[in-house]
């Protein structure tokens, strides 16, 4: 589902991603983990081509982001392009970013609207059946500053699902929160896993990691470092960078 070749991204002469080589595959619960500034929400942000890389290739299901090859040459795509590119992709920040003039139903609602042209009645049926699925049926109709945290991040979760993604990133969606409030979101994560969404997860939860995710990768200082099973990883840490993380995460 995803793709990355020895991608490379820097900011002026700071190089942020030093050759990222991994692989998503469909279904697949895909865990991110590693120190403050290693480049993980510079790699996120390079799969939904918010962030353009200087080197190496990116796919998204067989797809190159953000560019068309022809012969050797690379073409950047047309905005128009790129935004239908990201349309496939869902992605929750640490902030919910939800627009706080609208109910959670109208969140939910407003990129099919917007974006597809969906009709209301249509969109809002869905949005309903999102915030149900979340657990925020009876909350439809609350404005953000009217819902705890956790709750804006599953209304924040469900607004990306309602774009009908074949991938979700995620990055560290739980991390501001407060911690009874994390378990709710985690438990949507879960059973958006369970159901064979393709995610990538930027986490601090190892037990997220250890329980559902099907790989783990630590990476530090835009390069992978480590790759593998997560129980594995997490139990037997082959490298000291990782062993030096985990000893001060776990
Ligand atoms: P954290 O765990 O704190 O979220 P991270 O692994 O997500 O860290 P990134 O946000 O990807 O790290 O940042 C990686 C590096 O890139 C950092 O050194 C950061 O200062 C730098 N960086 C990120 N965005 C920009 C930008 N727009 N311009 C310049 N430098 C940037
Ligand atoms: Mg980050």
């Amino acid at each position: 589902m995803v793709k990355a070749e020895g991608v490379h991204k820097s900011y002026g002469p700071v190089q942020v991603l030093k050759g990222i080589d991994l692989e998503v595959a469909p279904r697949e619960v895909f865990c991110l983990i590693g120190p403050s500034g290693s480049g993980k929400s510079t790699f996120l942000r390079c799969i939904n081509h918010l962030e353009k890389i200087n080197g190496g290739r990116l796919y998204v299901d067989g797809e190159l982001v953000g560019y068309r090859q022809q012969g050797n040459k690379l073409y950047e795509l047309k905005d128009r392009e790129v935004a239908a590119q990201r349309r496939d992709i869902g992605m929750v920040f640490q902030r919910f970013n939800l627009f706080p003039h609208m109910t959670a139903v109208e969140n939910v609602m407003e990129a099919p609207v917007q974006v597809k042209r969906e009709t209301k009645s249509v969109a809002r049926e869905r949005a309903l059946r999102l915030l149900d699925r979340v657990g925020l049926a009876d909350k439809a109709g609350n404005y953000p500053s009217q819902l705890s945290g956790g709750q804006q991040q599953r209304v924040a979760i469900a607004r990306a699902l309602a774009m009908e993604p074949k991938l979700m990133l995620f990055d560290e969606p739980t991390s501001a929160l407060d911690p009874e409030l994390v378990g709710d979101v985690l438990d949507v994560m879960r059973s958006l896993a369970e159901e064979g969404m393709t995610m990538i997860v930027v986490t601090h939860e190892m037990g997220f990691a250890r329980e559902v995710g099907d790989s783990l990768v630590f990476m530090d200082n835009g390069v992978v470092v480590e790759a593998g099973n997560p129980r594995d990883i997490l139990t037997n840490p082959q490298h000291e960078r990782t062993k030096s993380f985990l000893s001060k995460v776990l």
